[in-house]
């Protein structure tokens, strides 16, 4: 049994009647469904009920456990039975149990295999759910993705500085100082064939000293994931499988190039609200920002790629709340400190950078429809603009690709194939590339 079987075990389980407790009758929220993501990053736990959980949070330390007691809820044979069947592979949770631990207050227990940090909080009815409890289990000995990408870059930088001084040993520079030639060896010294040349002169007399080569830092961000499946098709196919995948292939080939590095806001099947995608993005420094999604409309006939930027308003509304939030105000934009600043001399330079990166972001997007063009048909043939949240960064050209519609049988089909996912995943990589690859060398 796979884990979302097990999961679907543990949902239908759980969708029970009113308590009945020692003949009594409790008319306490309904579970209707109970849900597991775990993830290397974090693990959310999802309970669903027909109406808000009254939950208590306790954490318990050898063995790591977190404790919810939750008020008229019974712990009962098929909950039970329901947990026991719950398997964790790649998460921070073991083992989940529940126990009647009061006669109207089910205790569920989480077995941990590390430390955790944990989160929980309701969310009300939104969209296709229900009310939902949500606990959020994140490993405290879980390596901080950013500093790890930060020094993967250090360490690129390292290999393109090496790789940099060994090409400009080898350029001839004959004009400078021309190799003594063999000739010139003194008669009793025997001239070997197989001798390693001599070694080159230095060249800096005529080049400019090496400085720091930086590689490109691209960030992808695999729309949705999780408990968001983002668009669904129609024969079942999951916009966020989709575009994990095809997130995946385009890393490998984008990376195939030493210049180029790439960080994922998801590497696997999690929920990342949007703003932190956007800060994560920022945290590493990002030069391209790349959201990549599929399209769903209510006609099945939509069809096609469309490739967004962010909008005049989203542009405006940005600079704005950028204002207004302090924290973003110690932030650093465009390579200027905001701080301490004239509110007006801070909004003309934010409303600045915002109007570069909105041009840069259209030519990104411009490229990639480029790209894009041969490999699927174009549902718009110009950069569409609109106020994506992932695409308000101040400072990072972004674009959002709607790779293709899910919604439509045809393009489904094709998302879903490993083939049509390598040539949007080629596609991707070109844009990209176009679009960096014509930036001023960075240094
Ligand atoms: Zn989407």
């Amino acid at each position: 049994m796979n884990r979302r079987d097990a999961l679907a075990v543990l949902a239908r389980c759980l969708a029970g009647g009113a308590l009945v407790l020692s003949g009594v009758a409790i008319a306490g929220p309904k579970v209707l469904a109970v849900r597991a993501w775990p993830g290397k990053a974090y693990t959310r736990v999802t309970i669903e009920s027909d109406a808000e959980l009254k939950f208590f949070l306790s954490t318990l330390a050898n063995p790591d456990r977190v404790v919810i007691d939750l008020s008229d809820v019974a712990a009962d044979a098929a909950f039970q039975q329901a947990l026991s069947t719950l398997r964790n592979d790649t998460g921070v949770l073991t083992r989940a149990r529940i126990g009647q631990f009061r006669p109207e207050t089910a205790r569920l227990v989480f077995e941990l295999n590390a430390r955790a940090e944990t989160a929980a909080f309701v969310l009300p009815p939104v969209g296709q759910y229900k009310h939902r409890l949500v606990i959020d289990l994140t490993p405290q000995n879980a390596d901080d993705p950013i500093a790890t990408f930060l020094a993967k870059i250090i360490e690129r930088e390292a290999q393109l500085e090496k790789a940099d001084e060994e090409l400009r040993s080898r350029t001839p520079v004959a004009a400078v100082a021309p190799a003594p030639p063999a000739a010139a060896a003194k008669p009793n010294e025997a001239v070997k064939p197989s001798a390693a040349p001599p070694a080159p002169p230095k060249v800096a007399s005529n080049k400019k000293p090496a400085a720091v080569i930086k590689p490109f830092v691209v960030v992808l961000d695999p729309g949705h994931g999780g408990e968001d499946p983002g668009a669904i098709g129609p024969a079942g196919t999951y916009e966020k499988d989709v575009v994990l995948a095809i997130a995946h292939k385009t890393r490998l080939l984008i990376e195939q190039d030493k210049r180029f590095v790439v960080f994922m806001t998801r590497e696997e099947d999690v929920f990342i609200p949007l703003a932190d995608r956007v800060k994560k993005a920022r945290g590493v420094n990002a030069d391209v920002f790349v959201s990549i999604h599929a399209d769903a409309f209510t006609r099945p006939d939509a069809a096609g790629s469309s490739v967004y930027a962010l909008s005049e308003r989203g542009a405006t509304s940005t600079a704005a709340r950028w204002i207004a939030d302090k924290e973003n105000q110690s932030d650093l934009i465009g390579g200027v400190r905001l701080a301490g600043r004239d509110p007006a001399l801070a909004k003309m330079i934010l409303e600045m950078s915002q109007s570069i990166t909105n041009a840069d972001s259209l030519k990104l997007g411009r490229g990639m429809i480029a790209e894009i063009e041969p490999v699927n048909r174009l549902h718009k043939k110009n950069v569409e603009q609109a106020g994506f949240a992932v695409l308000r960064s101040p400072d990072v050209p972004s674009i959002l690709i709607e790779t293709a519609f899910i919604s439509n049988p045809e393009e489904e089909k094709k998302l879903a194939s490993q083939s049509h996912q390598l040539k949007l995943a080629r596609a991707i990589r070109g844009g990209v590339r176009r679009y960096l690859l014509a930036q001023p060398q960075r240094s």
